[in-house]
């Protein structure tokens, strides 16, 4: 899932984003908050920005995400890019520095130690997240501070954690700390999808304009508290309407399936990839992302809601 799918963080996504396209990341960063928030998603997005060898994606902001879909996206979101190494907890329930006869942990920091020592196999970057760090015994914070201390020059570290200060003062002192908000103001509400559904249905079910225009209504309304309330919601509307219509093509196209963001709204991205085909969904996915723009702008959101609307 790319960074611009990750629902709820659209400010800390449109950060990592310029981040990644500045080459501005930070060589170690916490990713911080409750259990289930999308820490380790982000995490793993990041990893198929740094390493996308698809034509990546332009987000709002001027940011770089990856594509979702070449080779190196795919193995990395199955856990099978040989410079994306995930690390969690073995069976122990702890994150131990050295492997023990009969452990089953995936890696043990050892391991990532030696494995950072080469360049990056085939990718460009090498990313190590440590998911549920603060599993990880003090053996294995005190080996991996001292590569903290000097990080080589193609990797980048991610902690993922929902206890930040389990972790050695030491080990947090040498990273960026994000913090990952749960239910805040999020920019995308679970109707999010289902709304964009709708209005992509709608519009390529009449050309004419005042349908088209009733469609848009759906994209305003309701958070009731106005101003950047209304704001974010169409943002997240329109992200929806994005991820929707990137499926719709992969459908148009016969491409592999597995790349789909969307995989459990099958029916509805069949009858979406029969109207938004070819010229027509390039079309509407530009009007979209122009919309995206035009918002941070900040752009009347009614103005951007209706014109998106009449593109599609
Ligand atoms: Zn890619």
């Amino acid at each position: 899932m790319p960074l611009r799918d990750i629902r709820g963080h659209r400010r800390l996504t449109d950060l990592l984003a310029r981040s990644i396209e500045r080459g501005a990341l930070p060589p170690a960063s916490i990713f911080a908050g409750q259990t289930g928030v999308g820490k380790r998603a982000t995490a793993i997005a990041v990893a198929q920005a740094l390493n996308c060898t698809g034509s990546g994606f332009q987000v709002p902001g001027s940011g770089f995400d990856a594509c979702g879909s070449c080779k190196s996206c795919d193995r990395i979101a199955r856990d099978v890019h040989p410079d994306v190494l995930i690390v969690e907890p073995g069976d122990s329930g702890n994150i131990k520095l050295r492997r023990t006869p009969g452990d089953n942990a995936g890696f043990v920091i050892e391991e990532v130690i030696e494995r950072i020592g080469f360049k990056p196999f085939e990718g460009k970057r090498r990313v190590v997240i440590v998911d549920e760090a603060d599993a990880m015994v003090l053996q294995a914070q005190n080996a991996l501070l001292k590569t903290l201390e000097e990080p080589p020059p193609s990797s980048i570290f991610i902690l993922v954690t929902a206890r930040p200060d389990s972790l050695l003062p030491t080990v947090r002192s040498r990273c960026i700390r994000l913090w990952f908000a749960a239910g805040g103001t999020s920019d995308v509400d679970a109707d999010a999808r289902a709304v964009a559904e709708r209005v992509l249905t709608r519009a390529a079910g009449s050309e004419a304009i005042p349908a088209r225009l009733d469609a848009a209504k759906d994209l305003l309304s309701n958070t009731g508290r106005g101003g950047a309330s209304d704001r974010e919601q169409l943002s997240g509307y329109l992200h929806a309407m994005a991820s929707l219509l990137r499926d719709a093509e992969i459908v148009a196209t016969g491409a592999d399936r597995r790349a789909l963001a969307n995989p459990d709204s099958q029916a509805v991205l069949d009858r979406l990839a029969g109207a938004y085909r070819g010229e027509r969904g390039v079309r509407a996915f530009a009007a979209v992302d122009q919309g995206l723009v035009a918002l941070e702008r900040n752009a009347g959101v009614k103005v951007v809601a209706d014109w998106v609307a009449l593109q599609l």
